[in-house]
Formats: structure tokens, sequence, C-alpha cells
């Protein structure tokens, strides 16, 4: 955990004429905490963080300057619940994703991950909870592709192979199934309590920062005992436990666990939210938008709007989560990611709750408040700039026009400038975990 600069250091760092100070002159500056603008900052970077923030900061000589005087700048967004190396498609495989993983080796997913990370930061979102489904590791391999600076893309926050009972998500034949094993690697079998301990063990062995499981994809599922030795095994490992749930008896089970996350809103009843608000238990409900032609029914996304904003009404702690896995032609993976504040919007909650969505309840979710999210002095310098108010109109966060990643400029005047984060070796320090 960080803390903030002290005030000698501060002033160091705002008087000295450093080569690599970045100033950025911010007409706008939003705090979603407080749902403010301050108008005319200063925000001054240097070594990968924020120094200063005010509106009477001097520019140090020599400082690069950067003007967003016409721009509205905020923190970082976060889609808590995405999967970078899965990519289904109607074509060939009918959206239908147990082909997908057929038809794609882990290799190629994993540079589809590189891919879609950068199309998420062009889009603004500096942090990503990578929910698996990610062959075998790649999720992983992206993390620290990025850590180490080979290359640029989101904060990566991954839980490498989901972990369920036998069969995981899939349906397969017994010839695929035991002939082939083919639900390994998408999903890792544990149906007993020492492959359950085995499971969570070989993730955080490979290089999982978060588990998750399938709580009830099967109708035996998981009981409550088995949650709970799910969490305090990842807890010895000092991971939380993001549960994959799709029936409310699962949704039950999970929250008298304790669970930290919940994924998907079938299982999400008015009882449940309520459970969840009094334990705060965090809501990733992926409440895919009816603007996403065949991703969705009528009667479905209705559901979807209506179990959203009873969760708002009953104050369960919300993330903005998509579960976007699938290729929409004409869109990035950023543009599809970013298309889900219409089910907020129709579910009638305000502009400033859709944005805590997307930035601080999502670092707190992903447990990085307190070193990388907000604008603060200390923290890592992540922030984007739209030319709108998303406290106004949400929707301004469609047209993110600037990125800045680490103190290193991503994206200006809407245009990707990722050249200064790629390198031919691991800058940021060898680390293969
Ligand atoms: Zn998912």
């Amino acid at each position: 955990m960080r803390t903030a600069l002290t005030a000698s250091a501060l002033a160091f760092a705002t008087s000295s004429a450093m080569a690599q100070v970045t100033a950025i002159r911010a007409g706008r500056l939003v705090d979603p905490e407080t749902g403010t603008v301050a108008s005319n900052q200063v925000i001054l970077v240097e070594g990968g963080r924020f120094r200063a923030i005010g509106p009477t900061v001097a520019i140090p000589q020599g400082a690069e300057v950067i003007d967003l005087s016409q721009l509205t700048v905020l923190p970082g967004l976060v889609d808590a619940h995405n999967h970078l190396a899965l990519t289904y498609k109607e074509e060939p495989e009918s959206n239908v994703y147990y082909l997908t993983y057929v038809l794609d080796a882990t290799p190629l997913r994993a540079i589809q991950a590189a891919s879609n990370g950068i199309q998420m930061l062009s889009s603004g979102f500096t942090i990503i909870r990578d929910m698996g489904n990610n062959g075998n590791y790649a999720d992983a391999a992206l993390r620290i592709a990025i850590e180490q600076g080979w290359i640029p893309g989101p904060t990566i926050i991954n839980s490498g192979i989901i972990i369920g009972g036998f069969g995981g998500q899939f349906w397969p034949t017994p010839e695929m199934a035991m002939g082939k094993s083919i639900v390994y690697p998408e999903y890792l079998d544990a149906d007993t309590p020492d492959e359950i301990v085995k499971a969570v063990r070989q993730n955080a062995l490979f290089g999982a920062t978060v588990i998750k499981i399938c709580v009830d994809c099967k109708p035996w599922g998981y009981t409550t005992d088995e949650i709970k030795l799910f969490i305090a095994e990842a807890a010895k490992a000092g991971l939380k436990v993001e549960g994959h749930v799709q029936t409310v008896d699962g949704a039950r089970r999970a929250i008298e666990a304790g669970i930290w996350s919940i994924a998907h809103d079938r299982g999400l009843t008015d009882e449940m939210h309520k459970l969840m608000a009094q334990k705060g238990i965090w809501r990733a409900g992926t409440e895919t938008p009816i603007s996403l032609t065949g991703h969705t029914t009528r009667e479905r996304y209705d559901r979807t709007v209506a179990g959203l904003k009873n969760a708002y009404e009953n104050k369960v702690p919300l993330t903005f989560s998509t579960d976007a896995d699938y290729y929409v032609p004409g869109k990035t993976r950023g543009e599809v990611a970013i298309e889900f504040i219409e089910t907020w919007k129709a579910a009638g909650i305000p502009p400033v709750d859709i944005l805590r969505a997307l930035t601080i309840n999502g670092y707190q979710a992903s447990e990085t408040y307190t070193s990388r999210g907000p604008i603060k002095v200390g923290y890592v310098a992540d922030l984007i700039a739209v030319p709108g108010n998303p406290l106004q109109s949400i929707d301004a966060l469609r047209d993110v026009r600037f990125v800045l990643k680490e103190g290193v400029v991503f994206k200006r005047d809407g245009v990707m400038t990722p050249e200064k984060f790629f390198h031919g070796g691991p800058v940021n320090g060898w680390n293969i975990r």
C-alpha cells in the first residue's frame, strides 16, 4: 500500500526542472467520488505518478506541457468482467464458444488478448478484471507482458483458469471429456476439497491474481462450505474469489459463504440484493445492452434492466462489467464494452453513479483503490479525457480523446500513440508471476 507524498517531496517535485516532468492542463477535472468538477487544473506527473494537482501548481521549466484545456479529464475506467483472450464470432462458429475453444489455440488467443487490451485502453479502460476462459493462462501472459513493458495495455487483474465441478461450463460428450480431457484448460475440475485446494494453488502458481469459480454451472454446484474453502485457500495467496452465479440457490450459497464478487445477474433477486448490500458483496452483473443485437433478447434485457435498477435501489455495491468476449463487426472490443452504458441509462441510474461504478467502485473491486485509479498525489498516473462532461451525459465516455497510462501518453487527439510502450525487453523488471 502506498501513501501520499510528504510535503517536502512534493516541493522537490514541483520546484525541480527535470525534463521527465509532464504538466497536464485540464480544462475540467472530474472527481467521481464527490461528483464534482474543478476548472483549470494543472496536473504534474513524474516517474509515472501524480506529483501535484491544483489550480495554482507551477509548471517546472523544461516540463512537457500537454494542453487538455478544452477537455474534461477524469480517472480511467474499469471493466470488472471481461475475457480478453476469448473472441467468439458469428463466422465461422455461430458464436458458440465451445467451438471457438476448439478452433483457437492459446498462443493465438494470447495475441488476441494483446490486441483486445489495446482496444480497451483506447476506449479509456485502464483496468480490466479478466475473469477466465483464456485457454492455458493467456491472461497471465498478457498481464505479465504489460507489467514488464513489452506492450501497452490496461492493468490486468486475471483469474487464470475458471475452477468448476467436472465439465465446467461445457456439456462435452463422454469421448471428448473422458478420452480427450477437453474441459482442460478452459476449466479446472475440482469436485472434492483436496481438488479445490489444489486448483486454487495451481492458479496462484501460474499467475492468477484473483480466483474465479463456477458456483452453479452444473446442478450439483458448490456448497456453502466448499465456497468457504475456496475463499480460505485463495486468501492464503492474497487472492479474492469471484463466483459465476446463474441461479438463486447458487447466489444464496455464494453470499452465505462471503464471496468477494458475484458475476452475472440471473440469480440476483431482490432478496439476494438485500443480502449482498448487507454483506458488501460486489455485483458484476454483466448487463448486456439490447443494442448489441443478437447478444440478448428483449425479454432478457428487460429483466436485466429491472435487476440493475433493483440492485441500485438496494444500494448493492455495483461494478461496471461486460462479459464482452465476442466480436461485433465494426466495433473494437473497447467500443463493445462502453456500449453497456445503455443498460445503465435504461435502469435510470444517474450519470454520477454510473461513473462511480466505472471508476471508484471498479478500483475497490480490483483492490487498486489505494494505489491506482483516483487522480491523487502519489498515485499511479492513469487518466483519460473526453470533450463532454460525463456527469451531465454519460455518453461523453464514448469519445475518449486522450489516455495516459502510468505517466506515458497512449492516446492523444483521438489517435493512439503507443510507441513509448513497446520495448525489446522487460524494462520494468523480469517477473514471471
Ligand atoms: Zn464471463
